[in-house]
């Protein structure tokens, strides 16, 4: 059994922390709190044992009555690997502070840079990079999307160059910080940081990136256009994507024309927090250019609270030395119930 720890249990690291109790090769030593919240309550109901990451958190758990389990370097000496959900550049500084002296692995995600630990990781694309590695960054939800439908049609038809533009969400649906309310947003930074983060990962993918924020809280949508160096047509490429783990292919017919319509059917199918961690692609709107057939255009919705946790899961076995990639996104789809 691999035993794993959780700091930072917030949108990603409650999802982890549940998606490692699901797996019957690792244990869920526990997960950490910063503060006392509802994450905390339900953190306890579930019977997660809860470690504080300073005196501040330990005082204001007691003083709700929750009494902690113990502190952070309790939790330390007795996990394998940490999945650093914090945010940002917590994840980097843990590192130096707590993971390298205590000997122990940690995976950071995309809110850290790729030089924090070196390697960036999307289980389908590049599992064996992270096999037996100390430091790896689970990327982004966006870059988790990109990944995931690129690394198919690369496969396939070989991609001359790729531009993509990210609607993304303004906040997370319980996040009362963020926005904006009521405009649209433009990165002004040409390309995005998506583009290159891709890169992290799909290493000789030519693509560039733009990006703006919308006032909607459920999933980010992409679109793209791909130069491809083999000839292609439409129907050959919904095949590849219905046939490529992760991606879920969704029709005009099922009405699901919309990211709120995509999030609906997700709790319907029962799914854990109304999750969706594949990524959505429209059949209706792939289209290929109808003269040389080598320009691709698709749009594919991304669940952002969602798609990177089966990541974090078959990135915890390739550290831990598992080195059988189609087998452990097998078994991580399979806990998920994804097909
Ligand atoms: P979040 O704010 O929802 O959760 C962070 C949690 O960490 C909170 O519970 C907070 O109390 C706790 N925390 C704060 N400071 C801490 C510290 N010093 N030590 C330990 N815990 C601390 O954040 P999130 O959205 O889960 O993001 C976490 C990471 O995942 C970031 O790198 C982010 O970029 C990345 N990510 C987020 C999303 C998303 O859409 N939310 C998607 C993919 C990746």
């Amino acid at each position: 059994m691999i035993k794993v720890g959780i700091n930072g249990y917030g949108t990603i690291g409650k999802r982890v922390a549940d998606a490692v109790a699901m797996q019957k090769d690792m244990k869920l030593v526990g997960v950490t709190a910063h503060s006392y919240s509802f994450n905390t309550e339900v953190a306890k109901q579930k019977r997660y044992r809860i470690f504080t990451v300073s005196s501040e958190a330990e005082n204001e758990l007691k003083a709700n009555s929750l009494k902690p389990d113990g502190n952070f370097q309790n939790l330390l000496d007795e996990v394998d690997i940490i999945v650093d959900a914090a945010p940002r550049k917590v994840g980097k500084e843990n590192i130096g502070k707590f993971y390298k002296p205590n000997k122990i692995k940690a995976i950071v995600q995309g809110g850290e840079k790729h030089e924090t630990a070196g390697i960036s990781f999307v289980a389908q694309c590049n599992y064996d990079e992270a096999v037996n590695k100390d430091f790896v960054r689970v990327v982004s939800c966006n870059t988790t999307g990109l990944c995931r439908t690129l690394d198919a049609v690369n496969k396939k038809y070989g991609i001359t160059s790729v531009h993509a533009t990210m609607i993304r969400r303004g906040a997370d649906p319980w996040d009362i910080y963020h926005g904006p309310i009521n405009a649209i947003v433009p990165v002004l930074e040409m390309p995005s940081h998506h583009g290159p983060d891709v890169q992290s990962v799909l290493h000789n993918v030519e693509i560039f990136t733009t990006a703006l924020s919308v006032p909607s809280t459920l999933m980010h949508l992409h679109t793209l256009t791909v130069d491809i160096k083999k000839k292609a047509g439409v129907n050959d490429v919904i095949e590849l994507f219905k046939n490529s783990t992760r991606i879920r292919l969704i029709r005009n017919a099922e009405h699901l024309r919309s990211t709120a319509e995509i999030m609906e059917f997700a709790r319907d199918m029962g799914r854990l927090r109304g999750d969706m961690p594949e990524i959505c692609v429209w059949q209706e709107a792939i289209g290929i250019t109808s003269n040389a057939h080598n320009k691709l255009l698709y749009m594919q919705a991304v669940h952002q609270e969602s798609d990177v946790i089966p990541e974090n899961i078959d990135c915890i076995r390739a550290m831990m030395g598992f080195n059988d990639g189609q087998k452990s996104i097998q078994m991580t789809n399979k806990a998920f119930g994804i097909k």
